[in-house]
């Protein structure tokens, strides 16, 4: 079987006041004609009304960083994943290791996020990846089996999920692993959805953790890595737009 197309998602995090957004997003758009992966931009709540706008007619999608898992009602400060889509979000990023740890988030919440994004129509790109004491220990297969298992819903396919492999340690750190660790894990995952899923082959396996235009043609060519998560790197549209080439 082919590969998926890949997707270059940005991640722009708590980033990002309207003026700075709307270059950001203008840059992207002006770059992004002919290429081989499917970009997605993630701006933080506040800008995903203009950076949609700015986006529209061209290919790139919109995604927001985070869901309620309900899907409205009295929760202060949250957003439910039907907002989302009527924004014109196509994507949302659940379970990232930040929302993990400055939000308590645990794999079932995860789940319940994932499930609350495809009940609205969204493809939730489900984030997970092991701690630096994890990986010492020679627990980063058994992590991510686990936070996989848990954070999946059943009713996930390839074609409306995405899981994005990012190794905390190598989050905003300058660090990652080395090509083989990625491609253990990730040929590791896909194995693991095999069990569960016949259209294992078809999901899209992305890599997030310092991903940059220097070391994202070797990652961006393994066996098992179906496009990036960038979080740093999806700040500047050269950098960016450069992750994006490399895919072809
Ligand atoms: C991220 O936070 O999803 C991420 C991958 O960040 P960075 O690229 O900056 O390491």
């Amino acid at each position: 079987m082919s590969k998926p197309r890949p997707l270059i998602a940005g991640n722009w995090k708590m980033n990002g006041r309207r003026a700075d957004g709307l270059a950001l997003a203008e840059g992207i758009v002006g770059g992004a004609g002919g290429l081989k992966a499917e970009l997605l931009l993630c701006p933080p709540a506040t800008l995903l009304a203009l950076v949609g706008e700015a986006l529209k007619g061209s290919s790139v999608a919109l995604g927001g960083q985070d869901c309620h898992e309900a899907p409205s009602g009295a929760h202060t400060g949250d957003i439910g994943a039907p907002m989302l889509a009527d924004l014109g979000c196509r994507y949302v990023i659940v379970g990232h290791s930040e929302r993990r740890a400055e939000h308590g988030e645990s794999d079932a919440l995860v789940k319940a996020k994932a499930r609350a994004a495809l009940a609205a129509g969204l493809i939730p790109i489900v984030c997970l990846g092991e701690s630096e004491a994890e990986r010492d220990r020679g627990e980063a297969l058994t992590v991510v089996a686990r936070q996989l298992a848990g954070s999946l819903p059943d009713g996930a396919a390839g074609s409306t999920v995405v899981v994005a492999y990012e190794p905390i340690w190598a989050i905003g750190t300058g660090r990652t692993p080395s090509n083989a660790d990625i491609e253990a894990v990730h040929g590791h995952l896909r194995a693991e959805l095999a069990k569960r899923f016949a259209d294992a082959a078809s999901f899209r396996l992305l890599y997030g953790g310092s991903v940059k235009p220097s070391n994202c043609p070797e990652i961006l060519g393994l066996a098992n890595v179906d496009g990036a998560l960038v979080g740093g790197a999806s700040l500047k549209a050269e950098d960016f737009l450069a992750i994006a080439r490399a895919c072809s």
